[in-house]
């Protein structure tokens, strides 16, 4: 028998079935990389893509996506922390070098989806992880200051809680309303997943656009 099928079949079922779901959630975000191209050009910073044990790059756009190998698994299998975080310049790097963490899943807006054609494979994702590794922690970071990501899928509605005539404040504050809403969504559909409540928590990430990040909240689901 040849060398590849003798080692699809020694895979157990939990190992086939995160294999699967690792390359369905790459194929989902594999273009987010291309949705900030533009914009890491205007911030005069990189797009850097690797996988998940690839450390995040201080200062750049940061997208980590599961591939499904044996080196992933058995990588996954043994790590305690799980930091899933929107790949924006302003904010994976610094919450990667400041959230301690053995694995990185980071993608446009990380927990801040909106569509269930991308919030889907990112909660199967984690189910498939969780298969893997029954201890396994997962900590989620979405962010404010307009997150590209929910700014896509919403066709600029995040962008628009910027008023230019408005009190910045005032306009954060929205930001964060409709975020931390967009948040509660995702953990929401996480728990229905079976995902174990004591195993996971969410914070919003509050950007502000002259000092950077401004401060830390955890969201309550
Ligand atoms: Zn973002």
């Amino acid at each position: 028998m040849p060398d590849v099928v003798r080692e699809d079949s020694a895979l157990s079922e939990e190992e086939s079935q995160y294999q699967f779901v690792a390359l369905a959630a790459q194929q989902t975000f594999i273009k987010d990389g291309e949705l900030v191209r533009e914009s890491a050009e205007h911030h005069g910073v990189q797009v850097t893509e690797g996988g998940l044990f690839v450390p995040a790059s201080p200062g750049n756009y940061n997208l980590r996506l599961p591939d499904g190998s044996p080196a992933e698994i058995k990588g996954l299998r043994s790590a305690t922390r799980l930091l899933v975080v929107c790949e924006d310049c302003r904010v994976s790097g610094p919450i990667a070098k400041t959230v301690r963490h053995d694995a990185l899943f980071a993608n446009a807006g990380g927990p801040g989806q909106i569509l269930m054609t991308r919030i889907r494979p990112a909660v199967q994702f984690t189910a498939a992880v969780l298969a893997l590794n029954p201890n396994i922690s997962i900590v989620w970071y979405g962010h404010t200051g307009i997150c590209g990501g929910a700014n896509h899928q919403t066709n600029g509605r995040m962008a628009d809680f910027y008023n230019p005539g408005e009190d910045y404040y005032v306009s954060e504050m929205k930001d964060s309303a409709q975020m931390e809403v967009y948040l509660q969504t995702f953990m929401n559909e996480l728990m229905e997943a079976g995902f174990p409540r004591e195993q996971t928590e969410c914070h919003l990430v509050h950007v502000n656009e002259e000092n950077g990040i401004s401060g830390i909240t955890t969201v309550e689901f």
